[in-house]
């Protein structure tokens, strides 16, 4: 079994305006409202690819209620901890005119310690029966920046692999407790290591990464694809081109797929390929829906590996 935990999950509702103007009045279309949050996005892929997979983290108020509603009815287990507040709602304003995707992401309903420890306990006994965690998303506001660091120290101990997917202060501090494998973007990278990372740097970064002790560190260029560095190894990877329609959820997508190889045992080779075929279907599906599996299956052969 996998289990994923998400501390500050949303509900992502897409709006399309045509012409949108800051400091106007915008005439405004409901796209979608999907369920979001990573840990949910990579809990949806998760269930897709025929895994056993366990949803947890904080949930509050209406939006809580209906994020778990909707979890139960897609027959994805979950067990939250609920907390006071409200789980907070982004939105994505899609103009399909300018061509622009504008996010306006709230900050979470807050957290304070006593329902950190109620999750702490739920990390130890989740843990002890999945052999992946993956934590990922931002912080809530209220938790420390070591907050992960603290979370997947537990998991360890109980003989989970873990997987941290998230950026910032979070993810810097979240290193200090070696998680197996990390999935930071080209952007994160380069906030965490404080450098640029075009070109040859690409492979310093990931040498630089492995050096604090990780298994796996895969990097994800976007529609450029991926990098993986693990101890000697070195993997380059090139999606098929696809049509993208929104790249929400890529990153995400990516993350289940090595979830479900570190689960299986798989050969890094054979989940990177996979794990690009599914974020490209991501990729080319609509708003943060999953990208379709079957899709990806067909998508396998196109993807490029390339070792280095
Ligand atoms: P997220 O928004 O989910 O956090 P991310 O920024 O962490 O995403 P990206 O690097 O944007 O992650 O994308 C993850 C993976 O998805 C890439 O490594 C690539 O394999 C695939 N992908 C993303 N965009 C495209 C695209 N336009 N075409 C094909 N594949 C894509
Ligand atoms: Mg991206
Ligand atoms: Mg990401």
């Amino acid at each position: 079994m996998i289990a994923t935990i998400t501390l500050n999950p949303a509900i992502d509702k897409s709006i399309i305006i045509s012409k949108f103007t800051i400091g106007k009045t915008n005439r405004a279309r409901v796209d979608r409202i999907d369920p979001g949050g990573k840990g949910i996005n990579v809990a949806k892929v998760l269930k897709q690819l025929g895994c056993q997979v366990i949803t947890s983290g904080f949930l509050a108020g209406n939006n809580g209620r209906y994020i778990a509603a909707y979890l139960t009815e897609q027959e994805i287990m979950n067990d939250f901890i609920v907390i006071p507040g409200e789980t907070r709602q982004n939105l994505k304003i899609v103009d399909p005119v300018k061509k622009t995707i504008t996010e306006i992401n709230e900050p979470g309903a807050e957290v304070d310690e006593s329902y950190l420890k109620q999750l702490k306990d739920k990390v130890e006994e989740l843990a002890a029966q999945c052999q992946v965690i993956v934590f990922s998303g931002s912080l809530p506001p209220g938790l420390p920046d070591h907050t992960y660091k603290q979370l997947i120290l537990l998991a360890k101990e109980r003989g989970a692999q873990t997987i941290l997917d998230t950026g910032g202060k979070a993810l810097w501090k979240g290193l200090e407790a070696c998680p197996t494998l990390i999935k930071p973007n080209k952007q994160e990278v380069e906030e965490l290591l404080q450098m640029e990372v075009g070109g040859g740097r690409l492979l310093d970064a990931a040498d630089h990464l492995l050096a604090l002790g990780l298994d796996v560190v895969v990097i994800s260029l976007g529609a450029e694809g991926a990098l993986l560095a693990s101890g000697n190894q070195k993997l380059r990877a090139h999606p098929p081109a696809v049509e993208a329609n929104s790249t929400v959820g890529a990153g995400d997508a990516m993350v289940a797929v090595f979830a479900y190889g570190l689960e299986r045992g798989l050969p890094l080779a054979e989940t990177l390929r996979l794990a690009t075929a599914v974020s490209a279907a991501t990729a080319a599906a609509h708003g943060s829906e999953v990208g379709d599996i079957e899709l990806a299956k067909n998508m396998l052969h196109e993807v490029k590996i390339q070792e280095i």
